[in-house]
């Protein structure tokens, strides 16, 4: 049972940023000044019921996220209010970097499963995969990054076991996304990137292919 207080030292041991240069400094020219993770008009960050607790004792840089459209009123619809909330930050001017929320710390990255539930590295999630500059980049996030979300994942999955069913069922969704697309999985190892097989999930050789070029960056916006 996940508890307000656990995100104590979930936050604690989850603290690095994923690259070792200001990634929204790459993209936030491209939208205002606003990186576009910060962007509740692009993305509305969800909070773990016990994490929007834990934060509203600590800070007042969050609160709900009230819908200002139709199309929000529908993202409502999509999450178990028993289980989570949407909240809005301040903005980025006001960002207090330890009462970051979960979904700031992970994104754009998820935890990946073979269908076997070993957890074997970090995926992407591609919901703002044409914006987001860290996106199948995947030599610039560090060691030091996977290692600390890998590790918060293996705390909480414990805390809430349900949560691994369900990264194991989004890992299982990314593989038959990426076949469709026929985009190879990539899976971001503390051994480096790796590619898995579309069946099974297993890491199959490390990637070796260069990330795309600075210039072939062009956020749709
Ligand atoms: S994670 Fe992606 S969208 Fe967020 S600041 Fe970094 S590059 Fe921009
Ligand atoms: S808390 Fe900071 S990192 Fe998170 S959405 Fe707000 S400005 Fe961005």
């Amino acid at each position: 049972m996940l508890k307000p207080e656990d995100f104590k030292e979930l936050y604690r041991d989850f603290e690095s940023a994923p690259a070792t240069f200001d990634c929204g400094k790459k993209c936030s020219p491209f939208n205002d000044g606003e990186p576009f993770c910060c962007d509740t008009g692009w993305v509305v960050p969800i909070a773990y019921k016990a994490e929007w607790q834990y934060l509203q004792k600590r800070t007042n840089l969050w609160h709900e996220f009230r819908p200002r459209n139709s199309d929000e009123f529908d993202l409502m619809d999509e999450i178990d209010e028993d289980e989570n909330d949407f909240i809005e930050c301040r903005g980025v001017k006001y960002c207090e970097r330890d009462n970051r929320s979960v979904s700031c710390r992970t994104f754009p990255y998820e935890p990946y499963f073979d269908t076997k539930g070993n957890l074997l590295g970090l995926i992407y999630n591609r919901v703002m995969e044409d914006k987001c500059y860290l996106v199948d980049r995947h030599q610039v996030v560090t060691k030091k990054f996977i290692h600390e979300m890998l590790n918060f994942f293996e705390k909480l999955f414990k805390l809430l076991p349900s949560e691994r069913e369900l990264y194991m069922g989004e890992s299982r969704t990314y593989r038959n996304k990426m076949s469709r697309r026929k985009k190879p999985v990539v899976v971001l190892t503390l051994d480096g990137p790796f590619e898995a097989a579309y069946r099974g999930g297993k890491l199959i050789r490390p990637w070796t292919k260069p990330d795309p070029s600075e210039r072939s960056y062009h956020p749709k916006v």
